[in-house]
Formats: structure tokens, sequence, C-alpha cells
């Protein structure tokens, strides 16, 4: 064993590295400055180990191979794509819903050319963001007018500070949600400057409760959908007509948080819980809002849609300016909306409504392909496999408590413990994000695409056998 001495005077300086054959290679690879930065901070890696006694032997391979790992980590995107084995369809931290390539196709088009966004090509003069897809939204959902913000969040924040900034705003204190990380009706109402007036309890809330507190203040009825969670036993809410009727009646407009807001109709599959926009647009609510990528299976986006004054008066807010949405996401639009004019289209052609409809014999059969490819990679003696039937979820406070059935391929693994193999997975590349279930590892696949099978079964095969560490 070297001493300490004869250990650090292996070490190469700098310059040397630099100048070595990989060295030069590396720098026609990759910038200059992640080069330099990879060779000290290996360099001093190295050095601090060999004074605590931890590096015992230091040689061109290890000083090299250590530079190149670091350097192809400063260098690679921090945005990768995953492989969302998890079954949950609107999964937030694994960006929502997807979009087709078919779809992408045409934002490409407008992304990389310039397009008429904000010109009327008729009459030679400037034109409106927003006129590209009034007229499909108004065809899909009924309602007068419409506008996209950044998110449903924004579009929330925008209706409360246009219509009720200063005034009071009635809500159930049923309904007076937190939607994962930040959203909280109470916050978002109050740095909106509305006045939230609770009324009712957590499980009831009667129409006389919104009646008593209705006064001359009152610039807003709200409703909001309860997304996320699901109340069962003694529970009472007014229907939305009572409530529109209540808000005609005193002349003051209802506004309808719907979260994920439905562009179909879910009834034929089983699903009344949740209406679409169209139904509460014709129940005479004055404004709805929704998210673009929850349900409707869009890009990130706040669809405000309602009546004609009202979209007026909010699209002339001087905050719509900062939370207007860009050109991408409007080309995505417009592509998915007309894609909603023919129900079925839809259903087969934007991803996350496919996924969510998949019929449970498709995706078994997606289940015994990716088995079949297992099986002729004899990891027979890594784990077990099998084919399980199981429930996903729709995710993101879509359609809460709803189980969906679904087929998954369990592995029990018998060299590794569960959770390190769910954290090989999550540590290759791609990577592999999926459910535990007791000492299974759960592979669902409705959210597996076709074409990611094989990488898949790679991936899997690569961290069982741990060959990929
Ligand atoms: C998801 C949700 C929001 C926030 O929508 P984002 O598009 O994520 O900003 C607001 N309200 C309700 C009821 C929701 O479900």
């Amino acid at each position: 064993m070297d001493s300490l001495k004869a250990l650090l005077s292996k070490l190469p300086s700098v310059n040397e590295v630099l100048q070595s054959k990989r060295g030069l290679e590396w720098q026609t690879l990759y910038p200059r400055k992640f080069v330099l930065k990879a060779i000290r901070d290996s360099l001093e890696e190295l050095r601090g180990s060999i004074f605590q006694g931890q590096s015992t032997e230091i040689n061109d391979n290890i000083i090299y191979d250590g530079i190149e790992k670091r350097l192809q980590k400063l260098c690679s995107f921090s945005l990768v794509p995953v492989i969302n084995a998890t079954g949950i369809v609107i999964h937030t931290n694994l960006g929502r819903a997807i979009l087709s390539e078919a779809i992408m196709e045409h934002v490409k088009e407008i992304t990389c050319r310039y397009s008429n966004l904000e010109y009327d090509l008729e009459k030679g003069v400037r034109g409106k963001r927003y006129s590209h897809i009034q007229q499909l939204l108004s065809e899909i959902t009924g309602a007068e007018s419409s506008i996209i913000v950044n998110n449903n969040a924004a579009a929330v924040f925008l209706c409360l500070h246009t219509i009720a900034k200063g005034k009071e705003v009635i809500v159930s204190r049923g309904e007076l949600v937190e939607i994962g990380g930040s959203f909280r009706i109470p916050d978002v109402m109050n740095s909106s400057g509305a006045i939230l007036k609770e009324v009712g309890t957590t499980n009831k809330t009667h129409l006389y409760d919104y009646e008593r507190a209705i006064s001359e203040n009152t610039a807003l009825l709200l409703k909001v959908h309860q997304s996320n969670f699901k109340m069962t036993g003694f529970t009472e809410f007014p229907s939305i007509e009572e409530v529109v009727k209540l808000g005609d009646k005193y002349n003051i407009p209802v506004m309808f948080d719907l979260g994920s807001g439905s562009l179909i109709d879910m009834k034929p599959y089983g699903i009344y819980s949740e209406p679409t926009v169209k139904d509460i647009i014709k129940a005479g609510v004055a404004i709805v809002t929704f998210s673009g990528d929850k349900l409707l299976g869009g890009p990130q986006g706040g669809i405000i849609a309602g009546k004609g004054e009202l979209i007026e008066k909010i699209s002339k807010n001087p905050l719509m300016r900062a939370l207007r949405v860009d050109k991408m996401t409007l080309s995505a639009f417009e592509v998915i909306l007309r894609l909603y004019l023919d129900e079925k289209r839809a259903k087969e052609e934007i991803p996350t409504l496919r996924m969510i409809f998949e019929d449970k014999k498709t995706i078994k059969r997606r289940a015994q392909r990716v088995l079949l490819k297992i099986k002729k990679l004899f990891l027979n003696d890594f784990a077990s496999f099998n084919i399980i039937h199981d429930y996903s979820e729709a995710g993101g406070g879509s359609l809460p408590g709803l189980p969906f059935e679904t087929y998954v391929v369990s592995v029990k693994p018998f060299k590794v413990s569960v959770n390190s193999l769910e954290n090989r997975l999550r540590s290759s590349r791609p990577p592999v994000i999926v459910r535990i279930k007791s000492d299974s590892l759960i592979l669902d696949m409705r959210t597996i695409q076709d074409n990611e099978i094989d990488i898949l079964v790679k991936t899997l095969a690569e961290s069982l056998r741990g060959s990929n560490l």
C-alpha cells in the first residue's frame, strides 16, 4: 500500500489532465467551463479522500473515469423523460398530461415559424391572441366567451381580483380546499384582495346559509370542486342550479372553480361524479375555471369560460398580461380542442383520455407483452413475475376515490430488497417510477406507452442484475 505522500503524488495537475488525450477530447465535446470544473472538483475530492484514508489506490483509470462521470452529469439535462409505471394518469410530479407527437407536430410548426398570433389576417391589423380558441371553446362548452391563462390557479386568482377585489365572496366551508403544493382557496382569495365569507359547516351547507350571508358588499358566490378528496356520510350541499337561482335573485354572479373540468360526458363509463363543463355553463353559472393539463389532457393552462361581458372585463385586467399564455400553449390547445369536436377521436388521440378510458383487456395484453419480453431475458433467477388485477387512479385531484380496473406486472426480487430495486429503477436512464405494494414492486400497465415497453424491460433487467450500476 502506498503512503499518503505517494498517493498524492499520483494526482495529476489540472493542466496535465487538460493536455492529456482524454482531456483534449473532452474539450471538443463539452463546454470548457464544465471540463475545468469537473477536473478541479474530481481532483479535490480524490485529495480529500486520500487524506481521510478512504482512497488507498490511485491510478489513471480511477482519476479519468471519475472526471468523465462528473462531466457527463454536469452536461446532461436536468429535466428528462421518465417512464410512469405508477398507473396515475394525471401525475402532477411527473408532468401531468402528456401530449402526442401529432399534437406537437402543429406546435412545432407554429413555434418554429412566424404566425398570426396577434395579427388579423383579414384586416391586416393587430389581432387577438385568444381569438384562435374562443370559438372552439364556445362550441365545446356552450360558453359565450373564454380566455386561457397560465394555469387554473392563475384563472381563479384573476377572476377574483377582477370581480371581487375589496368585496365579499361567499364560499361553503366544505369547499375551502387545498390542492397539492400551495394552492389553498382562502390564501388565493386573500392575495386577490377578495374578502372570504365562509358559510355552512364542513359537511353540510344549505342554500339559506348562502342567502343569510349576502350583503350589499357581496360580489360573488363561489363554488369550488372538492377535487382531491371525497366526503362520505352525512353531507349536503345545494345544487349548482339552486345556487345560480339564488345569485339571480340578488343579481350576484356565481363562479365555479371546477378544477379538472371534464369536456366529455363520463356517465357512459359509470362516472357520475363529474359534470361536464357544458352542464355547469348550462346551469347558468357566470364563470367557470378549469385546468388545461388535468382531465382535458392539454398543456398547462387555466381556462376561464362564461358570460361575455365578464370575460371582457377579466381580459381587460392589467394582470392578464402577466398571466397570458405563450403560442406553444395556444397552438397545443387549438389542436386538442379541435379533437374534442368529435368525442370518439378525442378519446383515441388525447393521451390522457386514452389512458383513463383504456379497457382492461388492452391493459392486460400490454402486461402480457411485457411479461413475455421479461421471460426471454431469463430473469427467473432474479425475481418472480406475475400479472395481477389491480386498480389505478386518475390523479391530479381528478375523479377522486374512483378506482379504475387495471393490470399490473408485480415483481418480487430475490437478490435485492424491493426498496433498493425501486431506487435502482428511479436512478436509471430513463428513470422508471413505480409503486410498491408490501413486498412487491408494481408496474401498472395503464400509464406505460407502447413504445416504452422495450426500454422498460431492458431497464428492469439491468436493475435486477445490478449491471447498470
Ligand atoms: C387543480 C386545481 C386548481 C389548480 O389548478 P392548476 O392548473 O394546477 O393551477 C385549482 N382549483 C381546483 C379545484 C383544482 O382541482
